[in-house]
């Protein structure tokens, strides 16, 4: 190569042994050509600028989009669970009835009517391509009919209901945006969608929960919260109570965030048990995770069933005298105040480096998992972690209350 003439074909050849992708900071007046003085994102996108910056770069500043094919993904799924879940409490709610009084028909009939009217808008009427796809929308509909029936009993035992359903936030939407202020006059706007929020009024006092529907088990990870990978539900909170009077017309508190995992669970030893143990360990499989607000009133208003031990609905457990009981997974007010406040500090750090146009490839890695698994853009970022310059950034993981302390530590010092 040395003894070549400048691009001669050896040089062509062997010059990507010596290729080191490395991604440059954007300078300034490309950041201004890039950006708008208020920049429109969300809580979801800055979950993914967590991730890996490069992604967020890639997804959403560039707008790389993978060619879309004619395949049933994840994303579909989940997209008819969520649509259904808010059709059915739509039209409870529009014929005047509850959800605590629905009958095993009337729920059938409403996870058929949800089926039959969103199946056809779905990828193209991926559904209903073929007989394989026909047989995979009725084992959808089973996991519909199911996930409304656990609904249906949770409402039955619980004061909570809901006051909202698939709520935006944003530009003409029923809740403003959530607006945080960054350097050189930028502006961060951001909007989302909150599947649910559930009120109760306790002692005169009124307290709003969120509940996210999701087709894959989650519980909120405060590890997910510090790394700024798990920002969703405790914004969404933090925009309800900051809305509550206007909204609502009271000033409402927290209750917690809570998790819904539409499925179909398979439950073990069915020849063993009968119908009710049956149904006891379907209602168990179907208990939703996250946080609690730590008062024994809220939390029971949340399963009015439970008198001592762990509940089926919610994340919490109560000893004989009222008490909560160890694995509750609960915090007060002022930690819910403090971890909102938190979390609004990561979205604007992360806005602030997007302004200052950094781009990195840093993509996060965890004891069992790393940001690229499921990334499109690897073929663009070209991301090698056998190369010395390009490393994954490891989050160091800790005990849930261990994690809390650094949360409520770094909230301290802002
Ligand atoms: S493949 Fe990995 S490094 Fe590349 S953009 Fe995706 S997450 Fe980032």
């Amino acid at each position: 190569m040395e003894h070549e003439i400048k691009n001669g074909i050896t040089n062509r050849v062997l010059q990507s042994l010596f290729y080191r992708p490395k991604p440059e900071q954007l300078n300034e007046k490309t950041v201004e050509q890039l950006y708008d003085q208020t920049i429109r994102s969300s809580v979801s996108r800055l979950e993914t600028y967590h991730q890996c910056s490069y992604r967020y770069f890639a997804q959403y500043t560039l707008g790389l989009n993978e060619r879309s094919t004619f395949q049933l993904a994840a994303p579909d799924i989940g997209q008819l669970f969520h649509e259904s879940l808010r059709a059915i409490t739509e039209w409870v709610y529009q014929e005047g009835k509850a959800f605590f009084e629905l009958t095993d028909e009337d729920i059938r009939a409403y996870a058929r009517r949800a089926v039959e009217k969103l199946a056809p808008v779905l990828n193209h009427q991926i559904l209903f391509s073929s007989n394989r796809y026909k047989y995979i929308l009725r084992k959808l509909e089973q996991v519909i009919i199911r996930a409304t029936n656990v609904l249906a009993y949770q409402a039955r035992h619980s004061e909570f209901a809901p006051t909202g359903i698939e709520i935006g936030f944003g530009r003409r939407h029923k809740l403003p945006p959530l607006q945080l202020n960054l350097p050189k006059g930028y502006q961060l706007e951001l909007s989302g969608r909150i599947d649910r929020v559930d009120q109760a009024e306790i002692d005169d006092q009124l307290y709003l929960r969120i509940v996210d529907y999701k087709s894959s088990q989650k519980d909120l990870s405060l590890v997910d919260v510090y790394y700024g990978l798990a920002l969703q539900m405790l914004t969404y909170l933090d925009v309800v109570l900051t809305h509550s009077t206007k909204w609502v017309g009271k000033q409402a508190e927290p209750a917690g965030v809570l998790y819904f995992h539409v499925h179909n669970p398979t439950i073990s030893d069915p020849k063993e048990a009968d119908d009710e143990a049956l149904e006891e360990e379907m209602i168990k499989a179907f208990k939703m995770k996250g946080l609690l607000l730590e008062d024994e009133d809220v939390a029971k208003a949340m399963d009015q069933s439970l008198e001592s031990g762990m509940s089926k609905i919610a994340p919490f457990g109560v000893k004989k005298d009222g008490s909560f009981r160890s694995g509750s997974k609960t915090v007060d007010q002022e930690v819910f105040q403090r971890m909102n406040k938190y979390v609004r500090h990561v979205m604007m750090n992360a806005g602030n480096e997007i302004v200052n146009g950094e781009v990195k490839l840093n993509p996060y890695q965890k004891k069992d998992s790393v940001a690229c698994t499921y990334c499109p853009f690897q073929s663009v970022c070209q991301f090698d972690p056998t190369l010395d310059e390009h490393e994954y950034r490891r989050l160091k993981e800790d005990s849930d209350p261990a994690m809390l302390e650094r949360i409520l530590k770094r909230e301290e010092e802002l």
